[in-house]
């Protein structure tokens, strides 16, 4: 048995290098001057932000033209080469590989799945590719990300704080694509992959696809022992399943000289290690060419008309509560009264930094607390004082409500040399007074409350 190793090679430096564009991503963020998001170097995104860029001519959430850009190049190699991104790239692949591998090396006996349980479950990652695709399409976001094994791998370098926000994705990537592979080798691939349903009709078309010659077989079934998802190319001639991953371990495993090999339409073959540094090469071709010509990008910003309508799509972790309230219009220190901060929280560190502050929790209160105000509304100040906190400072209350600070003062009676940083509560107890004077004062001033 030949053994092929430029193919774990390159799965091993394709894993490397995107787990350490994810440990990059936690620590820059993203946005124009961070590391790409996960979703944005995932080609199944390009499918689920499909319905949204030719219905309004924008990208989902997180998606940018690299989704659709590395659909394309995955697509195209699938229709040339077979599913050579699964079987030498992608990184979920990789890992359900390796922990079979270690299954192995721990005297785990693979379990053999039988056909008539095999056959129906592998439809279930049709169900999935339907399921989440009109998820996306309807609900305009990337709600899979909560259960999706790719984003818990990619948010593995976050910690436990990461794994407390997804929990069902990290169940998943445990589950699925780890453990189970332990018996079934990449069980994930073979039952529940989005993007393997997607590509298993294009691989019933590729050019290449494996060949056996009945003459020169010794019908010794190496070929199916070795195959990764449970093919049997012994069965046939021409291995036609949707299923195969253009991983070429059955070709290796074959110990008569030209019985099985990669086959194109007109008869001519490749060896498996041809076969793979082309698709390889294919798909880093596509990805240079996109360089080259500028169209490749990892972050679509929102357009603004998007933002007006829904103020989240404008809010970011990777941006300062400043970014935010110029992408907003919308002053800092009312963002901070809307979205629950501490008054005295820094506004230049990115949300995603802030200690203690959780940025999705932070856009979804903006969100919702600006989603029922009118577009004009947006910008002025809250329309009700009472929200006023005593541990918020007079510069702080002044510029949220748009007033003098003098103004304030003099309409709550109180001195003008009250110290604008000062919280006001203590304010408030050292000239004998309360907040609610403040508070009434504003009423007075922003609402005309006599
Ligand atoms: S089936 Fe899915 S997880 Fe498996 S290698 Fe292909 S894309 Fe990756
Ligand atoms: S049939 Fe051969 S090339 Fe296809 S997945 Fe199985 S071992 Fe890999």
């Amino acid at each position: 048995m030949r053994r092929l190793w430029v193919r774990p090679a390159v799965q091993g430096a394709f894993l490397l290098f995107l787990s350490w564009v994810g440990f990059r991503h936690q620590q820059l963020g993203g946005g124009p001057g961070g590391a790409p998001p996960v979703d944005a170097l995932c080609p199944l995104g390009g499918l689920e932000g499909l319905h949204r860029l030719l219905t309004q001519g924008e990208w989902l959430r997180r998606l940018a033209p690299s989704s659709l850009i590395l659909l394309g190049a995955v697509v195209l190699g699938t229709l040339l080469f077979g599913r050579v991104f699964c079987g030498w790239i992608c990184p979920l692949g990789t890992l359900g590989e390796g922990m079979a591998a270690l299954g192995r090396r721990l005297g785990i006996r693979p379990l053999r799945v039988p056909p008539g349980v095999d056959r129906p479950l592998r439809w279930l990652k049709g169900a999935v590719l339907v399921g989440i695709t009109l998820w996306a399409w309807r609900a305009g976001t990337l709600a899979w990300r909560d259960y999706d094994p790719w984003v818990a791998w990619m948010h593995l370098s976050a910690g436990w704080e990461e794994v407390g926000e997804r929990p069902w994705a990290y169940v998943v990537l445990a589950g699925a694509v780890l453990l189970a592979s332990l018996w079934i080798e990449r069980f994930w691939c073979r039952y529940l992959c989005p993007l393997g349903a997607l590509l298993a009709p294009l691989q019933r078309l590729a050019w290449w696809k494996v060949v056996r010659v009945p003459d020169r077989c010794i019908r010794c079934g190496a070929c199916d022992r070795a195959c990764p998802v449970g093919l049997e190319p012994l069965g046939t001639e021409r291995v036609r399943s949707g299923e195969c991953l253009a991983c070429g371990r059955c070709v290796c495993a074959c110990p008569a000289p030209g019985a099985l090999a990669f086959t194109g339409v007109q008869g001519r073959t490749l060896s498996p290690l041809r076969l793979g540094l082309a698709g390889v090469g294919l798909f880093l071709l596509v990805w240079a060419g996109a360089r080259a010509t500028g169209i490749w990008a990892t972050f679509a910003p929102p357009r603004q008309e998007s933002v007006q309508t829904s103020p989240g799509e404008g809010i970011y972790g990777w941006m300062t509560l400043e970014e935010v309230s110029r992408t907003l219009g919308i002053p800092a220190e009312r963002l901070i009264l809307l979205g629950g901060l501490d008054p005295g929280v820094s506004r230049d560190v990115p949300l995603k930094k802030l200690p203690g502050v959780d940025d999705e929790a932070f856009r979804a209160r903006v969100a919702a607390a600006l989603a029922g105000a009118p577009e004009g509304d947006r910008k002025s100040p809250p329309p009700n004082p009472d929200e006023v906190r005593g541990s918020q400072t007079l510069r702080e209350v002044a510029v949220l409500f748009g007033v003098e600070e003098a103004a304030l003062l003099e309409e709550a009676g109180w001195p003008r040399t009250v110290s604008p940083d000062r919280p006001l509560k203590e304010s408030a107890a050292a000239l004998g007074s309360d907040v609610q004077a403040l508070r009434d004062a504003l009423k007075r001033l922003t609402e005309g409350v006599p």
